[in-house]
């Protein structure tokens, strides 16, 4: 669970399982499989659609077709919604996300029509699922939350708990442990009412696994353990692997290596017996780290060799990503850095598809945005998420052309080795300066992947990991801290005046002088186009006032001249702060965004604090 990467690949396998509690398959007769499917009642085919619908979506796609041709000739608004939300279910499956969408709103339009509010509720869970899966948890969490109140509604308690335990991965997902530990606690109340056993072993693990986050280790052993015992009893052989497997990377938090192998490595054979891929993978990836951890590199290499096969066969590539990953430092330990750098080359080389196919995602979303509502903000939004998956991919390249680069100086490396130098003393010394190569290339990329290329500032993604690991301190009883978002004024002027080059350079010299203005312990970081965000530590909005309004002076006191042209730059600030009170890291930016609103609708370059809009007028420098 070191990197955002193995977190991002957890939350999937937790969401699988998590989205197992929502949705009960229905009763498919066997014997309707040897049926020639035309001769099927809508009925039985929404039935075949449900029942196929995850183990072949395909199959299930053409029941649902077959289902909707006969639906014209006798409508039936309930069953339509029915099979059109399956469907959309299915071409998910699929990878067909735009169609997934499209039947997803018709289900949710014709629901609403004919105030089938059981279709609605899964209707809006399922486009919810869609937007999931490309990564637009904002969407998601709008889609679920009207999913809840609809079955809220209908006072369906099932519904309401598996809608909640669904939010709550969203929030988890978005590091919002205390709102996700809020949701999971809801759904868990509900299902013990109820008494729905298959949903507590969800909403328990759930909420095992955000307690191990928050560093609650103990409850979230009685959490899972709990969760684990209900599943052995009710015969809920894929949750239990889930659970087993949780244990392991539980005890791998704790530094009980041994105990972790052993959960791991259960967890493994369950997944085996039952035939679920992606499970084993989990297994057996983490498992290679605990045995790497344990100082036991070749042991780790006859685990990863294999699970690799079966990683390749996914749809989803992080978990094939990670362990090349895990390979590359496997063989560092090994000393064979030749296979270390072509595993690397493995996990650049998919990361950078990975990007890819996130932009494309980004770019449907879109297209959906503007197809289905002409609301020109939100268009706006999505393009500049865009754009920064777009910069994302330039500095993903940028980091495989060096590493390239590495590449190709250590093959001149080798070929030197292979021609003369062959006394062991030399070739020692080889292998050192070949690791040291392969650290100096791995270091580059690092940084490349938390650096703004223009300023050289920490990027959106780094401050986002600061913010989210002071938030956390500040919960587990840490001190306060302070964000300050720093927009430039009238920004677009000076690119409109004097050219984009010159608008580039004054971004440039902004991030010199903020950075300068500082302390050391202060964080900034590029947060949009003209914009920055500023962390101050261990500080409250009085005391961090101070250190902004300094930062503002810098920037306004001087002209900069750049290229022979002489501009006063200013900005204006909207801060808010994070301490034990405060609900999420989202509030709290929303807060200063707010804040930093008023200061612009005043005129710009000043200060305003969070929750005292008013107040602070007479704080702005003018
Ligand atoms: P306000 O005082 O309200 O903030 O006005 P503004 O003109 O600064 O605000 P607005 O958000 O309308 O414009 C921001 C401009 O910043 C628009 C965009 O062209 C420019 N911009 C964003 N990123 C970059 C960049 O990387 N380089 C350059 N040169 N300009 C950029
Ligand atoms: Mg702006
Ligand atoms: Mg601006």
């Amino acid at each position: 669970m070191s990197t955002v990467e193995h977190r991002g690949g957890k939350v999937v396998r937790k969401f699988t399982h998590g989205l197992g509690v929502c949705f009960c398959l229905a009763v498919f007769d066997p014997t309707l499989a040897q049926t020639d499917p035309s001769q099927l009642s809508v009925a039985q085919l929404a039935d075949a659609v449900d029942e196929h619908r995850n183990s072949d979506p395909a199959r299930a796609v053409s029941y649902a077709n077959l289902a909707l041709e006969k639906l014209e000739l006798e409508p039936n608004p309930n069953l339509e919604v029915r099979v059109l939300n399956e469907l959309c279910w299915a071409l998910r499956l699929l990878g067909q996300p735009q169609d997934a969408l499209q039947v997803g709103q018709r289900s949710l339009q014709l629901a609403i029509e004919n105030n089938d509010k059981p279709g609605q509720g899964r209707a809006l869970n399922n486009i919810g699922i869609v937007y999931w899966y490309m990564g637009d948890h904002e969407t998601v969490l709008d889609y679920w939350l009207k999913a809840l109140k609809v079955r809220e509604e209908v006072g369906d308690p099932n519904g309401i708990a598996g809608s909640l335990n669904n939010i709550g991965l969203v929030y988890f997902d978005m590091g919002d442990n205390q709102m996700a530990l809020q949701q999971f606690q809801r759904a868990l109340e509900i299902s013990t009412e109820t008494g729905n056993q298959e949903y507590l072993v969800g909403h328990l693990d759930n909420l095992g696994e955000v307690r191990a986050r928050m560093g609650d280790t103990d409850q979230a052993y009685v959490d899972h353990m709990m969760a684990l015992g209900i599943a052995q009893r009710i015969g809920n052989r894929k949750g239990e692997a889930a659970i087993v497997i949780n244990l392991g990377h539980l005890f791998a938090q704790t530094g009980d290596l041994a105990l972790a192998e052993k959960y791991l490595r259960d967890g493994y054979d369950l997944a085996t017996e039952i035939g679920v891929s992606s499970k084993r993978v989990e297994a057996a990836s983490k498992l290679v780290s605990v045995l790497l951890e344990s100082g036991r590199p070749t042991e780790a290499l006859t685990i990863a060799i294999p699970t690799l096969d079966i990683a390749d066969s996914l749809t989803e590539k992080a978990q094939q990503r990670d362990l090349y990953q895990l390979l590359s430092d496997i063989y560092v330990a090994l000393g064979d850095n030749q296979r270390a750098l072509d595993s690397y080359k493995q996990f650049s080389e998919i990361n950078v598809e990975m990007l890819k196919q996130q932009r494309d995602d980004k770019l449907t979303l879109l297209q959906i945005g503007f197809e289905t509502d002409a609301n020109e903000k939100q268009i706006q939004l999505l393009q500049q998420a865009a754009a920064i998956q777009e910069l994302d991919l330039a500095r993903a390249d940028s980091a495989r052309r060096t590493m390239w680069l590495g590449i190709a100086f250590l093959v001149a490396l080798l070929a030197v080795v292979a021609v003369g130098y062959r006394t062991k003393m030399r070739s020692n010394r080889m292998i050192r300066s070949q690791l040291a190569e392969l650290q100096a290339t791995r270091r580059e990329l690092q940084r490349l992947a938390v650096t703004d290329p223009l300023t050289k500032l920490f990027n959106r993604r780094a401050m986002q990991t600061e913010i989210d690991r002071l938030a956390k301190e500040t919960d587990q009883g840490g001190a306060s801290f302070v964000l300050a978002i720093m927009d430039l004024d009238k920004f677009k002027a000076v690119n409109d005046e004097h050219g984009h080059e010159v608008g580039d350079h004054v971004l440039i010299v902004a991030a010199e002088r903020i950075q300068s203005a500082v302390r050391e312990q202060d964080i900034v970081a590029r947060w949009g186009g003209e914009e920055f965000l500023i962390l101050i530590p261990e500080s409250d909005t009085m005391h961090a006032s101070t250190i902004v309004e300094a930062v503002q002076q810098s920037l306004a006191s001087k002209p900069m001249d750049i290229r022979g042209v002489t501009l006063s730059i200013s900005a204006t600030v909207g801060m808010a702060a994070y301490d034990h009170t405060s609900t999420s890291i989202r509030q709290v930016i929303r807060d200063a965004d707010k804040a930093l609103y008023h200061g612009k609708r005043q005129g710009g370059r000043c200060v305003i604090v969070a929750g005292l809009e008013q107040a602070m007028d007479h704080q702005s420098i003018n």
